[in-house]
């Protein structure tokens, strides 16, 4: 089981499919599973091996990676009679990348530590577009050993890798990032609509705020304004990026794992209702930057 360059990759969605892929490029002998056909379409035509099933494409794999949509799906994919835990050897390594609750990435790791398998959270930012070009931050939860054999691996689908802490620890640093960014994005967007209630022009205010004091990747990377940013998804209908439910998850995520230790998270709670609004009307779908819908179409 020391053979780290054989990996069953589970979850072939916007981001795990790319990944799968840049790892297979990179020459890791990848098998990969996906409960969408399409999905698993989409990488088998870049040349990856797919399988029948999760537990067919663990089948001789020293490290699986999953990424899936939440945590009751990792929990269903490893726990249980059926899970992959049960299958896999002593000395395999799991590394999960989906963004979960702190708790579930503690159980599942604690599962895997009781069969003599290795697990980290990983969970990733960077978005579609460095899953695409292999550009990942991966925000790392377990131990240093763990990490260490992971290392080559991650390093075929991203640039920057942060040791956290214990298990878990992935994940509550992305949520903190995450929640952060929820926040600056819905102020961002509330700016701005103010701004062109009072007749400014969106993308001036916005070159402006850019380089003064609330320049953020929200005004410079992904202006949720439409026409400012030529590239970002504001200018092609909130089409693609991050998609408004992921950004609602993981507030609610960061909420819980607040309450849990009794901290509090007011702006979180706020944005979380926010996000919450924007999907009511319709927009769950869209990227996340078409919140500023909420304050701009009244
Ligand atoms: P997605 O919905 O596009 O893909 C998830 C895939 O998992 C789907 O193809 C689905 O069919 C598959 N799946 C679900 N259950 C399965 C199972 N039991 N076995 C096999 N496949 C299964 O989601 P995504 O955008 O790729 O996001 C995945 C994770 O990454 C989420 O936790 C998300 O929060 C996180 N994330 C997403 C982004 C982004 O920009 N999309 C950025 C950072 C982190």
């Amino acid at each position: 089981m020391s053979d780290t360059t054989r990996i069953a990759f589970i979850g072939l969605g916007n981001m795990g499919g790319p990944m799968a892929a840049n790892l297979h490029k990179a020459g890791f002998a990848v098998t990969a599973f996906d409960l969408s056909a399409d999905a698993v379409a989409k990488v088998q035509a870049q040349g990856v091996a797919v399988a029948a099933s999760a537990r067919a494409a663990v089948e001789g794999a020293a490290v699986v990676i999953s990424m899936l949509p939440a945590s009751r799906h990792v929990e269903a994919l490893y726990l249980g009679e059926q899970g992959l835990l049960a299958k896999l050897a002593a000395g395999a390594l799991v590394i999960d990348c989906s963004t979960i609750a702190p708790a579930s990435a503690q159980k599942v790791a604690q599962a895997a530590a009781a069969r003599g398998v290795a697990m980290i959270d990983a969970p990733v930012s960077g978005g579609t577009a460095g899953a695409a070009a292999g550009t990942l931050t991966f925000i790392v939860g377990g131990e240093a050993e763990a990490l260490e054999r992971a290392r080559p691996a991650l390093q075929a689908m991203g640039k920057n890798i942060f040791h956290m802490g214990a298990a878990g620890a992935g994940q509550v640093a992305k949520l903190c990032n995450n929640m952060a960014l929820g926040v600056i994005m819905a102020v961002t967007g509330e700016a701005i609509a103010l701004g062109v209630a009072h007749g400014l022009d969106a993308k001036t205010l916005s070159q402006m705020m850019a380089v003064s004091t609330s320049r953020s990747w929200a005004t410079e990377v992904c202006n949720p304004w439409p026409g400012v940013l030529e590239n970002a998804p504001a200018s092609r209908g909130y089409s693609g990026g991050f998609g408004n439910d992921l950004m609602l998850k993981d507030l609610g995520l960061a909420v819980e794992a607040a309450m849990g230790i009794g901290a509090t998270v007011p702006l979180g709670e706020l944005a979380r209702n926010l996000y919450a609004m924007n999907k009511r009307a319709g927009r769950g779908a869209l990227d996340f930057s078409s919140v500023v819908r909420l304050f701009a179409d009244g």
